[in-house]
């Protein structure tokens, strides 16, 4: 652990006046429960604090306290000294905001993808942390704030979701000790699963019927496909965020090495150069850098999980997509 680059951002967290914290958009549970716990915990030390996510929150975190602290655009970025960035392996994940957001004097950069860029002036990056909760745990409790039940929800919710329950390759002993903490400070985990997985619409129900369907499998069987385009989306009524944790599935089949998930977004429908955007997503058993394919498509991620965004056909995609398996 890296006490003097904690030490740094404590330090200045401490002489702050007027702090922004963001995390990256399209949000999972580590980018919002870490986004809360730091705000709250500045708040209880009575700091002027700015929550942004430029997304709006998934239904299935609408229930964390704090949550409506939550801000989804910036009006005046000149009032910040300090900007907390989270989760974010390269600043521009954070959103339109990027290029303001930077000029904020002290930028503190606090995640732990393996690709992340080094931006900002002071950084505490940790590719061993199961999650940027983690860190945002080390640092709150280095600054002896106490842990309210509110802080220990974000954190416990963060560290469930962002190792897949426990069952990602980034689950680690901190992992079990810190959300172990997190249960003494409050944190109740039936009612974080039920929220988190319990409560599903009957769309998102469907959404997996159609996601399982569009499954492919390359012809050397290492590499399986799942494709969710817009008309399925529409199809069952369900947004972007009903995707996330689909991709285990495809993942999860016996043999396989490399699994992807290509998912169209929501503004290919206003194009008109026949083009359409994608993102996709990248998991792997563990035994290949899916960073590598990520990161040239200038995308990001970690060793196992990984993921970017292309502007192509689904056509083309797909054959790209199958393309990957020659390689494993
Ligand atoms: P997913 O593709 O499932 O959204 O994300 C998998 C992992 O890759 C996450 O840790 C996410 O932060 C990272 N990731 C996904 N897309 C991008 C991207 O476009 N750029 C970077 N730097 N990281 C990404
Ligand atoms: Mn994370």
């Amino acid at each position: 652990m890296n006490y003097s680059m904690m030490d740094r951002i404590i330090e200045h967290l401490v002489n702050s006046d007027n702090v922004l914290i963001a995390s990256h958009i399209n949000q999972d549970g580590d980018a919002i429960g870490s986004l809360l716990a730091i705000g709250l915990a500045l708040n209880f030390i009575n700091k002027k604090t700015f929550l942004f996510n430029e997304s709006p929150i998934p239904a299935v975190y609408r229930f964390l306290p704090g949550v409506e602290l939550v801000e989804h655009q910036i009006d005046d970025l000149h009032t910040f000294d300090t900007a907390v960035i989270l989760d974010c392996g390269n600043l521009e994940r954070i959103g339109k905001s990027a290029k303001a957001v930077s000029k904020i004097p002290v930028l503190i950069n606090i995640d732990h993808h393996a690709t992340n860029t080094g931006y900002g002036t002071c950084l505490f990056i940790d590719i061993a942390a199961c999650s940027t909760a983690e860190i945002v745990y080390r640092i709150i409790k280095k600054m002896n704030i106490p842990i309210s039940k509110a802080i220990a929800t974000s954190i416990y919710t963060a560290i469930l979701t962002d190792t897949g329950s426990f069952r990602a390759s980034n689950t680690n002993r901190s992992a079990f000790a810190i959300c172990e903490k997190m249960i003494d400070c409050g944190a109740d985990p039936y009612e974080i699963a039920q929220n988190v997985y319990g409560k599903y619409s009957l769309g998102r129900i469907r959404l997996l019927n159609l996601a399982l369907e569009s499954i492919e499998i390359s012809k050397n069987a290492k590499l399986s496909m799942m494709t969710i385009t817009r008309d399925i989306i529409d199809k069952t009524g369900t947004r972007s965020e009903d995707i996330d944790g689909l991709i285990s599935y495809a993942k999860r089949i016996k043999g396989i090495k490399v699994a992807v998930l290509i998912q169209e977004e929501k503004n290919s429908l206003k194009k008109t150069n026949g083009l359409k955007n994608f993102h996709v997503s990248l998991r792997s058993d563990g035994t290949i850098d899916v960073t590598e394919i990520a990161l040239s498509f200038g995308g990001g991620g970690h060793f196992s999980a990984a993921g970017f965004n292309i502007e192509t056909t689904l056509d083309k995609l797909r054959a790209i997509v199958m393309g990957f398996s020659e390689k494993i």
